[in-house]
């Protein structure tokens, strides 16, 4: 490796600073202060793809923010379009690793799907994201960048960014500082200002970090990734139960609705046979009747290295229908992008298989 690409490493991102850090940079380096808010313009509303086209801020200027940080952070391996609107890349990172993010149309708006880490070392037995284990963490600027990108898409079509799922691949919330710069990025007014409450983190269940998210006194939902209705067959499904069990979930469930007022959602992937029975489903109504809270089922997607098998229709509904007697909001989850790939993880999986031999 050469100096240069060694030196280009250690450079942060720039969308891994804040405004505030921004101003503070500006500041060190001896620029008016108003240059801050002009760099974060070009970001995120003008969203250019270089330093070279802020063109309102002098060359010197430019060239000091050349060398203290790195602008381009991901390079578009693949972008499948889908007939339904769905647009899914495959984004490769400058170490080589590859991340994929999902640009989804509803009829509310465009949502974006991001990934928070490279693989994922939670271990949820039916997930193909984890089947690699953890390659590392991604900045709050690698994150930042799969929206910027997505907007640049929607751009062309006169279309903005109007809400983010964090349901791509990793344990958001065991990437915590960075899944929290990356927030208040989004939402921020003089930046994409996308609505709080139009954002969702999805969480494994990692109980600490559940209680210090609904301290942050945001109004970004939360969802939960459910999938039993106890602690045995959680723990053979998601062997992070065994860390944070069941009940230390729920409890971190109540707290979050008390402190927020929100609703939370909890996701329950329902596999043929093993958690999609009559019984499944009354006893996860008995844990969650009362609660603010919405479920939201998907049936589960085929992953090869797995030999699950989905629920019939008849008994997703089944399932749906007993859980609507006990007076529990559900909904079963509309699938997207069919025809240009299967579950979250398969399009980075089949790369890895390809660029690994
Ligand atoms: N790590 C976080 C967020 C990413 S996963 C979490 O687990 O919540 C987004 C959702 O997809 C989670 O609810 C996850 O459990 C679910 N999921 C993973 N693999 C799946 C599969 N094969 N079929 C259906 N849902 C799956
Ligand atoms: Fe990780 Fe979420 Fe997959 Fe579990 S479901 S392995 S936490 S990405």
């Amino acid at each position: 490796m050469n100096k240069e690409v060694n030196e280009g490493e250690s450079k942060p991102f720039i969308y891994d600073y804040t405004l505030e850090q921004i101003q503070d940079w500006v500041k060190e380096h001896d620029e008016a202060a108003f240059r801050a808010g002009q760099i974060f313009d070009w970001l995120y509303v003008k969203r250019v793809v270089s330093f070279e086209e802020m063109t309102n801020l002098p060359a010197s200027l430019r060239d000091k923010l050349n060398d203290s940080f790195r602008f381009v952070t991901l390079n578009e391996i693949t972008k499948l379009n889908s007939k339904d609107g769905t647009v899914k890349f495959l984004f490769g990172l400058h170490d080589n690793h590859a991340i994929e993010t999902v640009i989804m149309r509803h009829n509310y708006g465009n949502s974006v799907c991001v990934t928070t880490q490279v693989g994922c070392r939670v271990g949820c037995t039916f997930c193909a994201s984890t089947l690699g284990g953890l390659k590392r963490d991604l900045t709050a600027g690698e994150i930042v960048a799969q929206v910027v990108q997505s907007q640049r898409v929607l751009d062309a079509e006169g279309q903005r960014v109007s809400s983010i799922v964090i349901m791509g691949t990793g344990e958001p919330f065991e990437n915590y500082e960075a899944t929290m710069t990356f927030l208040r990025l989004m939402i921020h007014p003089k930046g994409l200002n996308i609505g709080a409450r139009h954002i969702t983190v999805s969480t494994s269940g990692i109980v600490p970090n559940m209680i210090r998210f609904a301290d942050e006194g945001t109004q970004i939902n939360l969802a939960i990734s459910i999938h039993a209705p106890n602690d045995t067959l959680r723990s053979k499904l998601m062997p992070v139960n065994r860390r944070f069990p069941f009940a230390d979930v729920i409890n971190a469930c109540h707290y979050y609705i008390e402190k927020t007022g929100r609703r939370i959602t909890f996701e329950y992937a329902l596999i043929g046979g093993v958690n999609d029975r009559p019984e499944h489903a009354e006893e996860l109504a008995t844990v969650l009747q009362g609660m603010l809270c919405h479920v939201n089922l998907i049936p589960v997607n085929y992953v090869p290295e797995r030999d699950y098998v989905r629920t019939p229709r008849d008994d997703i509904f089944e399932f749906q229908r007993i859980l609507q007697k006990r007076n529990v909001n559900v909904t079963i989850r509309r699938e997207q992008g069919h025809d240009i790939a299967a579950a979250c993880g398969q399009l980075r999986a089949k790369h890895m298989e390809t660029t690994t031999g």
